[in-house]
């Protein structure tokens, strides 16, 4: 008797174990593996496919760019040139580039370490390159690297884009606080990131954050982060602040690099259609890490001064958010239109 009543529960326990294994399976779980078994099937198709050469998939088209590092100590005597106090690289120094293959010619510029150029071609022991100020000329060898990075055309629709953002700060790093101490840049940030991601969602885009919780992140990863991605567009998000309080007011738009110019503008004319609250100062550039060593389009947007009193009434506000938001959707869709 009590023989049986102990197999009874066994077999009764085992028979919940299964039902319950099966609900988690087809509740929760089946569709994952059944896409993870989709996945591995395409990739597996596409691999078979890739040695009959016989590949339908569209391949990613790349370009060769070189990563600019300063790695060479004759350079090493340029001053670092920052000026701004958020995203600036301390040990930003310059690398020169020479009209021709040799240390003895003229230098023709000199560019930031971290940034971006164009790949020409290799010359004995220096690597042909095309500027961003548009200048041709050479540098070390040993200052560059060439990589193969995505080249994703503009002609596409928001729906179809990939986005990163990047709330600014985040852990140790508050960034810019309130003058009553009471409001983090950190925060805002990403409490504005999680209604533009929203926005871009709801056209169809897909967003990234760098960061979706209180963590410090390294602008190397925030970076990396677009390489990964493959993103189209990265947009960091930060909050101003001046030496002294209440004296600056309104939102600005920065980029590195010429091509993303009209970016920029199509942005910042975004913004201005949709913010009622702050003033526009305007389109600028500036040497922040997060945009000069992007080998993507980039911008930094300054959204107001928390330490100016009105600005921080209207950047608290989760409709400031939304006006943001739209701000940067209607300046996406003219962008990707344009
Ligand atoms: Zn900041």
């Amino acid at each position: 008797m009590k023989k049986n009543t102990r197999l009874l529960r066994l077999k009764f326990n085992l028979f919940v174990t299964i039902l319950c294994a099966a609900t988690i399976l087809l509740g929760y779980g089946f569709d994952r593996v059944f896409t993870a078994n989709a996945e591995s099937l395409l990739v597996t198709q596409a691999k078979t496919n890739d040695e009959e050469g016989t590949a339908e998939a569209e391949p990613v088209a790349t370009k060769e760019m070189v990563k600019l590092q300063l790695t060479a100590t004759e350079d090493s005597t340029a001053a670092s040139s920052d000026s701004g106090v958020d995203n600036t690289d301390d040990t930003a120094s310059y690398i020169s580039v020479y009209t021709e293959a040799d240390t003895a010619s003229v230098i023709v510029e000199q560019v930031f370490t971290g940034e971006w150029a164009e790949y020409i071609g290799q010359a004995d022991g220096f690597i042909h390159i095309k500027t961003n100020a548009g200048n041709e000329g050479y540098i070390l060898a040993e200052n560059g690297a060439v990589q193969s990075v995505s080249d994703k055309s503009s002609n596409i629709s928001l729906a179809d884009a990939v986005i990163v953002l990047d709330p600014g700060h985040g852990g140790n790093d508050a960034g810019a606080v309130s003058t009553n101490e009471q409001f983090y840049e950190k925060d805002l940030t990403l409490a504005t990131a999680e209604v533009i991601k929203t926005a871009l969602e709801e056209k169809g885009a897909t967003v990234y954050l760098t960061r979706s919780d209180d963590t410090f992140v390294s602008l190397d990863d925030r970076v990396q982060k677009g390489i990964d991605e493959n993103t189209d567009i990265f947009i960091s998000l930060h909050y101003d602040s001046f030496d002294t309080a209440n004296t600056m007011s309104g939102y600005t738009s920065y980029y590195y690099y010429e091509y993303e110019e009209a970016l920029a503008k199509d942005v910042n004319s975004g913004l201005t259609s949709s913010i009622n609250a702050l003033s526009n100062i305007g389109v600028r550039t500036e040497n922040f890490e997060v945009i000069r060593e992007t080998p993507y389009p980039s911008l930094l947007l300054e959204l107001g001064y928390i330490n100016t009193y009105s600005d921080l009434l209207s950047i608290t506000n989760e409709e400031y958010y939304d006006q943001v938001a739209s701000g940067i959707v209607a300046g996406l869709e003219k962008y990707f239109q344009g």
